[in-house]
């Protein structure tokens, strides 16, 4: 399978290549040339396949011949031997026509694992095959740090550094990052917020010289992988629920900050799955609400938030979206970013915004109304949401129709923000794994949200020598 930029000045590239360009080298995101179809019959064989069966098959559509096929399944297989539970990604009814998946049974109970074990393994493949080297680095607003991590800690050849907000991520998720002690993993705590460390990141990684000199990888949703590793979990989910009920399509509510795991619903639907209604739940941060509502992409004031890992204000996976929204024409799509460097926004026509209404429901959960779905549920139906979730639940109430039935993604496990939980007046245990965190001892550096800063701190990551 090919790839191309969304904004066209990239040459052609296959799955590993794409998957070591990260961003694309004009700026833009890489996409497959074109969205592989899968048939009904085929559909209804892989309903009955484990998760991991499952995942053979759609990555298979996009590796092709590029890893054998006994080694993608060892990729795969070792990937997600990792998760405390059998099936990966268990789907839990909640209430009638409500479901919730379970996205947060991984090791740093966040959905971020599912992608980011999975490329862990993948570079570490590419780095014995090719002999290259593997520096990582990536923004976090707290979940994919700990998680990109975890995927590649003590992994021969493979260095990372990530920048996280200071003092804007939850205790937790501070903890399971900062309390790792090796020398090939480098933290750093930025004096702001995710969008300066993704602005950081891409512009290093728009730096197409700096970017080779030191063989530069990227962890985040700009990554096409992490798209393609969370497909799988919404086919697996439309296939337990097809099995409880009888419904054409299913709806899913995602809580939403850099647009990417969204996406990777719209690539499932655009694939062929009977996707219904996709529900864009945001935070206060909601300028993806603000685009759906009304065609205007327009970053605001940031807020932090009781959902942290969402407090975004530029998705960059957006991008991949306008590219489909536009009819894959990138110099449409180059336009409308030119615009949004200049103009700081984003306008789209009425016909436009009539597709973008098509495509997706969107809702802002307000801070209460966050803590207040939390409560509900907890007391109605014993199930405990972590914040996040709790938007996603607290949309599909907003956006979904009685008679649908909606599948909400649980992005992470209460436990890793109990800062929010506490506010609910609960009380909750934490898993035997978070509660060890808190005897270790931390390793980060404070420093100023700048370009030049990272670069020097990255510089010394890399310069260090193993024996
Ligand atoms: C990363 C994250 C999100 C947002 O996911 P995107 O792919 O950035 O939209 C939501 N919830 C949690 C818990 C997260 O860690």
């Amino acid at each position: 399978m090919n790839f191309v930029s969304t904004r066209g000045n990239v040459n052609q590239i296959g799955f590993i290549d794409t998957v070591l360009m990260g961003l694309a080298n004009d700026g833009g995101l890489l996409v497959p040339e074109k969205i592989p179809q899968i048939p009904a019959e085929k559909l209804e064989a892989m309903s009955k396949l484990s998760y991991q069966e499952l995942a053979y098959e759609i990555f298979s559509y996009y590796v092709e011949d590029e890893i054998p096929a006994n080694e993608l399944k060892e990729l795969i297989e070792k990937s997600y031997s990792t998760f405390r539970h059998p099936e990966v990604t268990p789907v839990q009814k909640v209430k009638e026509n409500l479901y919730v998946l379970e996205l947060f049974h991984g090791p740093t109970f966040a959905f971020k694992d599912i992608a980011l074990q999975f490329l862990g393994n993948l570079y570490s493949y590419v780095s014995k095959k090719t002999g290259e080297t593997i520096h990582i680095l990536g923004a976090t607003s707290g979940d994919t740090g700990a998680s990109a991590i975890e995927g590649v800690r003590g992994k021969e050849g493979i260095r990372i550094c990530i920048l996280h907000p200071h003092g804007k991520v939850s205790k937790v998720q501070e903890l399971q990052m900062t309390t790792v002690d090796d020398k090939s993993v480098l933290n750093l705590a930025i004096e702001g917020t995710f969008d300066d460390g993704q602005s950081i990141i891409k512009e290093i990684f728009a730096d197409v010289d700096l970017k080779n000199k030191y063989h530069l990888r990227a962890i985040n949703s700009i990554n096409f992988v992490r798209i393609l590793a969370q497909t799988v979990y919404y086919f697996y989910a439309y296939f337990q629920v097809k099995k409880e009920k009888n419904v054409e399509s299913v709806n899913f509510s995602v809580p939403t900050g850099n647009f990417g795991d969204i996406f990777a619903g719209y690539l499932a639907k655009k694939m062929g799955l009977p996707v219904g209604k996709l529900i864009v739940a945001t935070n206060e941060n909601n300028i993806l609400e603000g685009f759906i509502q009304d065609g205007v992409y327009k970053p605001g004031e940031f807020q932090s938030t009781y959902s942290p890992s969402m407090d975004i204000q530029v998705a960059s996976n957006f991008e991949r979206y306008l590219y489909y929204l536009v009819g894959e024409n990138p110099n449409a799509v180059s336009e409308l970013m030119e615009n949004f460097k200049t103009e700081g926004k984003i306008v789209v026509n009425e016909e436009l915004l009539h597709q973008v209404k098509e495509d997706f429901a969107a809702h802002g959960v307000e801070g209460q109304e966050c803590l207040d779905t939390i409560s509900k549920y907890y007391s109605e139906t014993d199930y405990l949401l972590d914040p996040h979730t709790a938007c996603g639940v607290a949309a599909y109430e907003r956006c979904n129709e009685p008679n649908e039935v909606c599948v909400t993604l649980s992005t992470a496990h209460p436990a890793k923000f109990n800062e929010s939980i506490e506010l609910c007046n609960i009380e909750q245990t934490y898993p035997e794994e978070i509660n060890q965190l808190f005897d270790k001892p931390q390793h980060l550096e404070v420093i100023d949200a700048n370009k030049e800063d990272v670069v020097r701190n990255l510089v010394k990551l890399f310069s260090y020598t193993t024996k």
